[in-house]
């Protein structure tokens, strides 16, 4: 056996196994390239998923001659200006893309720099180099890659169908489309326009979340809050939606660093713990965030399709994301999100289709004598963007205590915005408090409320002075298996903050001595089963003082008024007074909102009124 050097093809199809994996690894090189190279717009289009063609066309910088015959060497690279590995500034460093790609394809460069008459071309087929030959092109550079993988037709049986591979591409693209608002881009396949998102003017906050809004859906864009943080020499802006936002994946959180997009375990532990006050575990919320910091901070070159990294300091990183999302979250006060309020409206709207449709002849017009309430007139209730529908952000600062505020006149609640949820008119199905506003009507869930408004006191409380207990007359003994009372007792101190105390009895047992007295009347059986099987679920996954939050949130969801108590007025008006200094009483634990409003504008359009 001699050992030797392998052909420089060979080599090239060993390093393509590690960059092209797949047709979007194609494009997210090429597209990196026209980044880095300053172009201002960027054309894709693909065809078979990208299997049989592959196009990148951009208005960048270009390549002279001398430029695109290197080009295409392996580690040929114009980047990596001091030879610095870990002070990386642009999209690519590694000089492989090209030489990769050419070793697994057809692939046809053409490129023009600015001011120069003709441009060149070159093609590189299963490796093989082709000489250059002069083209007409305009400044930026065309890259073809035809026939993947046909030099290799082994990896050509792990592509997916077309249609897989074509949502990678459009997944990649996007990726980099989110992360420079100020490039225009467009995807095809074949001739149908996947996407077209025009270039912004600017690159700051506004045109950042024009181009968010275009790919996360308007809904995005009317219920994100703005993320800015600063902090040795890391910057963090970007957009987290509100969380009566959320959806049932994790798809829509998306992570920048230093401009590019990357997938790492940080940003999914950093929203759980930002987020686990608001929303189920099952339940996802809406992000994008960017994070700037020196390129020597963080290693970009963990592995070759770049979207690993390695920070210097994970721990900071993770600790910033948290504090920044939930200042953000913090200032939204009770603020749900608008998209409630709309499906509210147009549950309204269907109900109405549901009428017999009136006759032609009884449409309102300025000589009939019909009421202007017609059925016919409220199609404008359908529509998707009603304006209006914003659950307003309201003060909700210093409001006078619950049983003061009993007393207020209904002229003064209703005048005064400190009182945005207004005065309790009813109960319905002993579940729902329906309250009128000068601006509107209101219904309240009463106990997602009322569990939002024992949690937020318990943490506020256990922060203060640990939470008041009441002692059980009659200790209460509770069995559970070994492994479940093992978890138990290793939060025992923490409960106790809450104002449980267990005991240890015996080997498969806890003993209840005392309650958090905010419960009130509480069956502590049940509370002790909700709670070691929350622990048991919550596994590894969580540090030790999120999991005493999440018990902290179910302890309060037993203390809570269930559905189904009749309650007086006052009890009801003391509920909205109680919620509207309340943070984040827009939305119980569990991410679901606690009201919806309904602006008397919206609802005299439901009549035709309006
Ligand atoms: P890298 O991007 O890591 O430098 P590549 O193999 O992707 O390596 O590209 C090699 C070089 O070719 C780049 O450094 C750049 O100078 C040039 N290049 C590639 N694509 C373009 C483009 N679209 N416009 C201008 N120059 C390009
Ligand atoms: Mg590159």
């Amino acid at each position: 056996m001699t050992v030797r050097l392998l052909p420089t093809i060979l080599v090239n199809q060993i390093a393509a196994g590690e960059v092209v994996e797949r047709p979007a690894s194609i494009v997210k090189e090429l597209v990196e390239n026209s980044i880095d190279a300053g172009a201002t717009q960027i054309n894709v289009v693909m065809r078979d998923g990208g299997r049989s063609f592959l196009q990148v066309q951009d208005n960048g910088n270009g390549m002279n001659r001398a430029d695109l015959e290197l080009g295409v060497e392996r580690h040929a690279t114009s980047k990596l200006p001091n030879e610095d590995l870990f002070n990386i500034q642009t999209l690519g460093f590694r000089g492989e893309a090209l030489p990769s790609i050419g070793a697994v394809s057809r692939l046809k460069i053409s490129s023009n720099t600015r001011g120069q008459e003709n441009g060149w071309t070159l093609s590189v087929e299963g490796g093989n180099k082709s000489d250059l030959s002069p083209c007409v092109h305009p400044a930026g550079t065309t890259i073809e890659v035809r026939d993947l993988f046909f030099a290799t037709p082994a990896r050509l049986k792990f592509l997916k169908t077309s249609t897989t591979e074509s949502n990678h591409i459009n997944q990649v693209l996007t990726r980099l489309a989110m992360a420079h608002p100020e490039i225009g881009f467009t995807l095809k396949d074949n001739t149908r326009v996947c996407f077209n998102y025009m270039p912004q003017s600017s690159s700051d906050e506004d045109a950042r979340l024009k181009r968010l809004g275009e790919i996360m859906g308007q809904e995005f864009t009317e219920n994100a809050l703005a993320v800015s943080a600063q902090s040795q020499g890391y910057q963090l802006s970007g957009f987290v939606g509100l969380p009566t936002l959320s959806r049932g994946n994790a798809n829509f959180q998306y992570l920048f660093v230093n401009g590019r997009p990357v997938k790492d375990k940080v940003l999914a532990g950093a929203l759980r713990a930002a987020y686990q006050d608001f929303l189920p575990r099952d339940r996802h919320p809406l992000v994008a965030l960017f994070l700037e910091l020196d390129p020597h901070m963080v290693d970009m070159n963990v592995h070759p399709a770049k979207t690993e990294v390695r920070f210097r300091d994970a721990g900071f990183v993770r600790g910033l994301l948290i504090s920044s999302i939930q200042k953000a979250l913090n200032s939204a006060g009770h603020r749900a999100s608008t998209t409630i309020a709309q499906s509210a409206m147009q549950s309204f709207g269907t109900a109405s289709n549901a009428l017999p449709r009136a006759p032609a002849s009884s449409t309102p017009t300025s000589t009939s004598y019909s009421t202007p309430a017609s059925v016919t007139t409220i199609p404008s209730a359908h529509s998707p963007n009603l304006p209006g529908l914003s659950l307003a952000p309201t003060a909700r600062t210093a409001a006078p205590a619950a049983a003061e505020t009993a007393q207020i006149a209904e002229e003064e609640i209703l005048a005064d915005p400190q009182y945005p949820l207004g005065v309790a008119k009813t109960q319905l199905k002993q579940t729902y408090i329906v309250a009128e506003t000068e601006k509107g009507l209101v219904i309240v869930d009463q106990h997602a409320a009322h569990e939002r408004l024992v949690y937020e006191k318990m943490k506020q409380g256990q922060k203060d002075r640990g939470v008041a207990r009441q002692t059980l007359l009659v200790p209460e003994v509770v069995e559970l298996p070994e492994a479940a009372i093992e978890h138990l007792l290793q939060v025992i101190d923490d409960l106790f903050q809450f104002g449980l105390v267990l005991e240890k009895f015996g080997e498969s047992a806890v003993l209840v001595r005392e309650v958090p007295a905010l419960l009130g009347q509480v069956n502590a059986k049940r509370l002790i089963c909700d709670l070691s099987d929350e622990l048991e679920s919550l596994g590894q996954a969580y540090s030790l003082k999120e999991k005493v939050e999440e018990v902290c949130a179910t302890i309060a969801c037993h203390g809570s008024v269930r559905a189904g108590r009749q309650l007086s007025l006052e009890e009801m008006n003391a509920l909205l007074r109680e919620m509207e200094k309340t943070p984040h009483s827009g939305q119980c634990n569990h991410g679901r909102p606690t009201y919806v409003e309904l602006p008397w504008n919206d609802v005299e359009k439901l009549f035709g009124r309006r």
